[in-house]
Formats: C-alpha cells, sequence, structure tokens
C-alpha cells in the first residue's frame, strides 16, 4: 500500500545532463568498463573539492556521483571530466552508456567481450527510454543481481550464457558469438511491443510475454554477492552511505598503491592490485573492510538541506543510530532513514525505515518507504529512544 506519491524523473542525470538538487547540481560520472583508473580518480576528487561537496557518491548501479556543484561551475567541471577520459566524446552515447559491469573482469574475459562489443554498438541500438540499462555479470561469481538494469548477461547454473529481461525468473540460452546479436533482437521485441511507453522491461513484463524460448534457463544463485575484503590481490571496501570523501580516497590510493578502482552495486568499490597493508590503510583511511561492519545495514540518502525533495535530515540520524543499534544488528537486518518517501538509498523493505515528513519522521517495520507508516511524526528524540527493531 503506498502512502506517498514521491516525484519519479523518467532519465537518470549524467555528467553531460545534471540535475539540480537542494545543494545545486548533481552530475553522475559512468565510468568505462566500471574502472576508474588511480591517476584519474584521484582528478575526480579534485574535481569534487573544487566545484562539489568535497565526497563522491557511490550509487546503487555503480556509478560515482558529485553533488553540491554550483549552476556557474558545471562547464569547468565537465570541462574537468572529459580531460580525465571519464566521458564519451559523443554525448549521445554517453547518455545511453547504462553499463554495470562485475567488478572482478579482466581483459580478454566474457564480461569484457561482452561491455566492450556492447560499448562498440551503443550507437547503432534502437532509441531506448532514459532509465533503460544493461548488467554484465558473467565473471567467476555473480556480483550484480541486475541492480535496476533491464537487460543482464549472466551465467546459467551449468556455466552457459544467457541473456535475462528483468523481472523474468529465466533467461534465454545464447552462444557467445551471439550475445550482442541475442541483446538486439530482445531490444527489438521491447520497441516491438509498447516498451517505449512503459519505460522499464520489469514494468512491461507484467504486460507482455517474452518468446517462450527466451525463458530456458534460470542464473546463478544470487545468495552470496561480493562483500568487503581482500580477493587476491584486490580488496572490496565500503563507505558509510557510499559517501566517498574525496581527501580520504586521496590518502587511500596513495597508502594502497591501487592503480584502479571499480565502483560496485551495493556502493561497495574494489580497489585493483593493492600492496600489502592495504586492509589497514584503508581501516586508518576510514573505510569499511569487514563483511560485519554495522554501517553497511545503514542506508541513507543525503537528504535536507541536500536533495530538494527531502522532508528531513537523514545521516545525522542514521550515524546515531547505527551507534545505537548497529551493535545489535542480526545478519541480513537492516536500517533506513529517507529524507522521503522515494527511497532512494534502499529502494525496498527494511526491518526498520523512517522516511522525513514536515520536519519529522514517519516509521515503518519490514516495510519499504512508500508504504503506509505504523507510526508518524516522531522527533529524533523519539527515535533514539527505541531500543529494538
Ligand atoms: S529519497 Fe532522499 S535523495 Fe531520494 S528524493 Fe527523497 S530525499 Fe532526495
Amino acid at each position: 500500500m503506498s502512502a506517498a506519491a514521491p516525484r519519479v524523473r523518467g532519465w537518470c542525470p549524467g555528467a553531460l545532463r545534471p540535475m539540480l538538487s537542494g545543494d545545486g547540481m548533481l552530475l553522475r560520472v559512468r565510468p568505462m568498463l566500471g574502472e576508474v583508473s588511480a591517476e584519474a580518480m584521484r582528478g575526480l576528487c579534485d574535481l569534487a573539492g573544487r566545484h562539489g561537496n568535497g565526497l563522491i557518491d557511490l550509487t546503487s548501479r555503480a556509478n560515482l556521483q558529485l553533488r553540491g556543484v554550483p549552476e556557474g561551475d558545471v562547464t569547468t567541471l565537465t570541462d574537468g571530466l572529459r580531460a580525465l577520459g571519464l566521458l564519451d566524446p559523443d554525448p549521445e552515447i554517453e547518455s545511453r552508456r547504462n553499463i554495470v559491469i562485475e567488478a572482478g573482469w579482466r581483459p580478454g574475459d566474457l564480461s569484457h567481450r561482452i561491455a566492450t562489443e556492447l560499448m562498440g554498438l551503443l550507437g547503432d541500438l534502437p532509441k531506448l527510454p532514459g532509465k533503460f540499462g544493461f548488467a554484465i555479470d558473467t565473471g567467476a561469481e555473480p556480483a550484480v543481481n541486475m541492480v535496476a538494469s533491464d537487460v543482464a548477461f549472466e551465467l546459467a547454473a551449468d556455466g552457459g550464457l544467457i541473456l535475462r529481461a528483468d523481472g523474468a525468473p529465466l533467461g534465454r540460452r545464447l552462444r557467445i558469438g551471439e550475445a550482442l546479436q541475442g541483446l538486439r533482437e530482445m531490444l527489438d521485441w521491447f520497441i516491438a511491443t509498447g516498451g517505449q511507453d512503459t519505460g522499464r522491461m520489469a514494468r512491461h513484463l507484467r504486460h507482455a510475454k517474452l518468446p517462450p524460448d527466451w525463458l530456458a534457463a534460470a542464473p546463478r544463485s544470487y545468495a552470496s554477492l561480493p562483500k568487503p575484503g581482500p580477493s587476491g590481490a584486490d580488496l572490496t571496501l565500503g563507505a558509510a552511505f557510499g559517501a566517498l570523501e574525496a581527501r580520504a580516497m586521496i590518502t587511500l590510493l596513495d597508502s594502497t598503491g591501487a592503480r584502479a578502482l571499480r565502483p560496485m552495486p551495493g556502493r561497495l568499490f574494489r580497489l585493483m592490485g593493492v600492496a600489502d597493508g592495504a586492509v589497514e590503510a584503508a581501516r586508518d583511511a576510514g573505510f569499511i573492510t569487514t563483511p560485519d561492519d554495522p554501517a553497511l545495514a545503514v542506508h541513507a540518502c543525503p537528504g535536507a538541506p541536500y536533495c530538494a525533495q527531502a522532508e528531513a535530515g537523514t545521516r545525522a540520524l542514521a550515524r546515531q543510530l547505527c551507534d545505537q543499534l548497529g551493535p545489535r544488528l542480526t545478519p541480513g537486518q537492516s536500517l533506513h532513514v529517507s529524507g522521503c518517501a522515494k527511497g532512494c538509498a534502499w529502494p525496498r523493505a527494511a526491518d526498520l525505515t523512517l522516511v522525513g515528513r514536515h520536519g519529522a519522521y514517519d516509521l515503518l517495520r519490514n516495510a519499504a518507504p512508500w508504504d503506509t507508516p505504523e507510526a508518524r511524526d516522531l522527533t529524533d528524540t523519539d527515535i533514539l529512544k527505541l531500543t529494538e527493531f
């Protein structure tokens, strides 16, 4: 049941299509092949400090976001992003490059080959709705789980390649050499059956039926997704609320010797090729290094005064709740403080959700931010008296 109707836009902001927010302009950077070199990351940190609020947000779709940018700084900032190699030369391609690739890819492997081929094909694909996205999850372990994408290349339990439409439990089997042809056919089907009007694949599938042979095999289980910790020479880390503090990030890059950073779904990121002692260096720089850190289970969007739609502050309260309730969180539990009912930071049910409304908070248990609250108009003080979920 829905209690409120937050404003939903039919497009995502990009680096060349900034969005006005409560604290200025917001620009989203979509790293090519999901990777930013250490040098470009240092440059991005510098731009965030000079033109933004000093933070780089990890988005749920594994992009990087700068916010708090004065309108007059946008051109200088986009010039800076272009100089760092973070933008496609063609603005149309840049707007279509909604691709999430699993962070474990290696040059020449299946994920890398599909992503490279897809990037080269973007200009030839049919015109798709603004939020339409692609996931490439064909690495050694399942890692992306669609994350707000509309179509995903995945592996079936037997290791075969499949292409799955979001909202469908099963995917179409494809031979490796025909991956992009299969994608093109699915996109043509989406357009021909009216997908442009419904906007997203999952919504479209509520009414449209996929061809039966496109429902042939289930993807691998997503029961276990990547978590903070070392994997070979790489290191997966988190940051509270997915906010990377620019100066801390530069310290991290310097102290770990990482050659690149790959943003990941779930507001994590992977440092590629780190030196010995990187875990300790990351911990010292304030990043999340272990899967049991309670901060990973606490979600909060920027809230007021940073987002124009926010009806209350979020992160200060979330930090206090994390200190108070975090140690008692059991695995799988989650806590969400949202500036409004849109629920950007955790658009699904949490064990405890607080939604800003008219400067106070509505409280929901085991519900999404847009559901009907069980208590309304709570103050920070009321909420901090909570001793359990
Ligand atoms: S959930 Fe948060 S970030 Fe999203 S629109 Fe509402 S206040 Fe803004």
